[in-house]
C-alpha cells in the first residue's frame, strides 16, 4: 500500500500495532495469522523496540536468553543458537530482525513513523490515526506495544546547551555514537543501564568519571557460554517448555528459595546466600522465601551483598560510596553485572558521590559539582525512564470525550488485568500496569498478552461484537487484586519507578507483583468465564457491519 498524505483518504485496517519490539512483532504476526488486516507503526528505522533504542555499549539482557525468546515455532527455537547465557544487544537485535524476516512481519510495518494522534470515533467504532509523516489511518483495534521503559528522562542540568563536547543518552543511543576510545568520559546514572555502560567502556576510555547519586545493588551475572545441553532439552519439547514458563513466577527458571530465613541455621543461610550468588543475577532476589516481605530476612541478603561489594572494591573510600545502604535489596531492580565493582579498581575510573557533592551545572568543558570541576570530552546520561505511562502519554490517544488514558490515571494507572483501561474501547495496552510487566520475563509477558488480545478479538467475531471495553468497576476489582499482592511487600514502601505515590501519600504499586504464574491462572480463568469483566457491544450500525464483515472474512491481510 502506498503512503497516504493529509489530503488523501485514510487507509483502513482491522488492527494497528504500535511498536516493533518483541511484543509488537509478535502481535502483528498473531493478528495477521488469524485473518485480520494489520499495520505496524514504528518510530525507529528498524525493528527491536527497547533493544534498538538502547544500543549503548554493554547492553545485555538480564533474563537468561534460553527463555528470553519466542517459543511459538519449535523450529525457530531449535535453529536459533544463543552464544551466551545472557545475550548482548547485537545478538538480540539480530534475532528480532531474523524473526521479522522469517515470518514476513517486517513488511507489515511502517518504520520511522511515530503515532501522533489516535481518536476514537464512537459512530464508526474506529480509531482515526495520524502520524508524524502525515499519514491518516483508520483502525478498529489499536494495540499499543510501546513497552514500559520507552520514554527516557531527559537531562535537564543547567548549562547542558553550552557543553562543547558531545553528550548522549543510553536510552537513545545514536547511529553514530561519539568516539569514546581515548576520551575523558563522564556518566551520570548508575542503574541497570549505567552499570552495563560503566563496566564496558572503562577499558577503552582515557578516563571515566562516574557520578553516582544512590548506591544500587548489583549482582554478578555469572555469564558464560550458552548451555547446549539445556538448549537440547528444551528443543525436545518446545511447547512443553512454554507451558512450564507459564507456571513460573518470573516466567524464567531460576534457583528457588532455600526457605524462610528464620527456619534456617546461620550455616544454612550462608550456604543459600553463596549458592544464589553463584547462580547469579536475579537469583539473589530468591535466597529466602520471605526476603521481599520480612526486613530481617532481607537484611541478611543485603548484608551479604554489602560484604561482597567491600571485597570487590579495593579502595576503601570508593567501596564506602558504592556500598548500597539506602534501601532494602530487591526493592528496586538490581543490576546484573559483569565485573561492575571491579571496574572501580582501575586507575582510570573515579567516582563522585553527588549526594555529598551535588552537580551544580554543566560547563562548556565538563561538570561542575559543589566541590570540584571535572573536565570531560563526552557525557553519557543514563537517568532512567518515565516508566509505564511515557509512551502512551505521547501517542495522542483520545476517547470521544477528548481524554487520554493518562488523564484518568492521576491516582495511579487504572487497568483491567493490565491490558485495557476504561473509557477506551478496542484499545489494548500490552504488558501495562496491572500485569506482571517488568517484574517478569518481558518477551513471555508480551506474547501472552498478544495471544490474549487475539483471543478477545476472535471471541468478538464469533459473537458479532464490534466493541470491547472495561468498566471502572472492573478496574477497581483488579486494583484490589494487585493491591492485595503488593500489600506485604517491602518494595511497595520504597521510592522506585514501580510505585506511584499520590499527593495524599497513598501508594499504588503499578505492576502485578503476584507472579506470572498466578497472573496467567487468573486471566485464563477470566477467559474461560467468557472474558468476565470485559464489556462487549454490537453498538452502532457501522460497528455491527464491521463486526459481521470481519467475522465472515478469512485471512485477507
Ligand atoms: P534507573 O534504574 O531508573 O536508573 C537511573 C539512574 O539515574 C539512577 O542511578 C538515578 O539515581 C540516576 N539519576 C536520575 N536522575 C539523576 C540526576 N538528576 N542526578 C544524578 N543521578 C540521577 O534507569 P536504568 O538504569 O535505565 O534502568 C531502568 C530499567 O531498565 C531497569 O530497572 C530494568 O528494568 C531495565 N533495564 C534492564 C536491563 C537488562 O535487561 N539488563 C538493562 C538496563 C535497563 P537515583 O537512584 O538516585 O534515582
Amino acid at each position: 500500500m502506498s503512503e497516504t498524505r493529509e489530503s488523501q483518504p485514510s487507509q483502513e485496517y482491522d488492527a494497528v500495532v504500535v511498536g516493533a519490539g518483541m511484543g509488537g512483532l509478535y502481535a502483528v504476526k498473531r493478528l495477521r495469522d488469524q485473518g485480520l488486516s494489520v499495520l505496524g507503526l514504528e518510530g525507529a528505522p528498524d525493528v527491536g523496540g527497547v533493544w534498538w533504542h538502547n544500543r549503548y555499549p554493554g547492553a545485555r539482557v538480564d533474563v537468561e536468553s534460553i527463555a528470553y525468546c519466542y517459543f511459538f515455532d519449535p523450529e525457530l527455537y531449535r535453529e536459533w543458537r544463543w552464544t551466551e547465557r545472557y545475550a548482548a544487544q547485537p545478538e538480540i537485535q539480530a534475532y528480532l530482525s531474523h524473526v521479522a524476516d522469517r515470518y514476513d512481519i517486517r513488511s507489515r510495518f511502517r518504520f520511522s513513523t511515530w503515532l501522533t494522534e489516535a481518536v476514537w470515533d464512537p459512530q464508526r467504532e474506529r480509531y482515526d490515526l495520524r502520524t508524524d509523516t502525515g499519514q491518516r489511518i483508520s483502525t478498529r483495534f489499536l494495540v499499543m506495544a510501546t513497552g514500559q521503559l520507552s520514554r527516557a528522562r531527559k537531562p535537564d542540568f543547567p548549562g547542558l546547551d553550552d557543553f562543547e563536547g558531545e553528550w548522549v543518552q543510553t536510552s537513545h543511543w545514536p547511529d553514530e555514537p561519539p568516539v569514546l576510545a581515548g576520551k575523558r568520559v563522564g556518566i551520570i546514572g548508575t542503574g541497570a543501564s549505567g552499570v552495563q555502560v560503566i563496566q564496558t567502556i572503562a577499558p577503552e576510555v582515557a578516563h571515566l568519571t562516574v557520578f553516582q547519586r544512590t548506591a544500587n545493588y548489583s549482582i554478578p551475572a555469572q555469564n558464560r557460554p550458552a548451555d547446549d545441553a539445556k538448549h537440547a532439552e528444551i528443543s525436545a519439547d518446545v511447547p512443553g517448555y512454554w507451558q512450564k514458563l507459564q507456571g513460573l513466577g518470573g516466567a524464567a527458571e531460576m534457583l528457588g528459595p532455600a526457605g524462610k530465613a528464620s527456619d534456617l541455621t546461620p550455616e544454612q543461610q550462608e550456604e543459600a546466600l553463596e549458592a544464589h550468588w553463584q547462580a547469579g543475577g536475579h537469583a539473589m532476589n530468591l535466597v529466602f522465601s520471605d526476603q521481599g516481605t520480612n526486613l530481617e530476612s532481607n537484611t541478611l541478603v543485603g548484608d551479604f551483598v554489602r560484604r561482597k561489594v567491600r571485597e570487590r572494591v579495593k579502595d576503601p573510600e570508593k567501596a564506602r560510596i558504592l556500598t548500597p545502604h539506602e534501601y532494602p535489596i530487591g526493592s528496586r531492580r538490581i543490576g546484573v553485572d559483569i565485573g561492575y565493582y571491579e571496574t572501580f579498581n582501575r586507575d582510570n575510573v573515579s567516582l563522585v558521590d553527588v549526594k555529598a557533592d551535588p552537580i551544580q551545572r554543566i560547563t562548556p568543558t565538563g561538570i561542575q559539582t559543589r566541590d570540584g570541576h571535572y573536565e570531560l570530552d563526552v557525557i553519557i546520561f543514563s537517568l532512567g525512564f518515565n516508566a509505564f505511562t511515557g509512551a502512551i502519554d505521547q501517542s495522542g490517544i483520545r476517547n470521544e470525550l477528548g481524554e487520554s488514558p493518562i488523564d484518568r490515571w492521576k491516582r495511579g494507572p487504572r487497568t483491567y488485568i493490565g491490558l485495557m483501561t476504561s473509557g477506551f474501547p478496542n484499545l489494548f495496552l500490552l504488558t501495562a500496569p496491572g500485569s506482571p510487566s517488568v517484574l517478569s520475563n518481558m518477551i513471555v509477558g508480551n506474547v501472552q498478552h498478544a495471544d490474549y488480545v487475539g483471543d478477545i478479538i476472535r471471541h468478538m467475531e464469533d459473537h458479532g461484537y464490534s466493541t470491547v471495553t472495561v468498566s471502572p468497576e472492573a478496574e477497581d476489582e483488579w486494583r484490589a487484586v494487585v493491591d492485595a499482592a503488593a500489600a506485604p511487600l517491602i518494595r511497595r514502601q520504597v521510592e522506585n519507578y514501580m510505585v506511584h505515590v499520590n499527593e495524599d501519600g497513598t501508594r499504588v504499586f503499578q505492576p502485578y507483583p503476584g507472579g506470572h504464574h498466578n497472573y496467567v491462572a487468573k486471566v485464563e480463568e477470566i477467559k474461560r468465564d467468557g472474558f468476565r469483566g470485559f464489556d462487549f457491544g454490537a453498538g452502532t450500525e457501522g460497528g455491527t457491519e464491521a463486526a459481521l464483515a470481519a467475522s465472515s472474512r478469512g485471512g485477507r491481510a
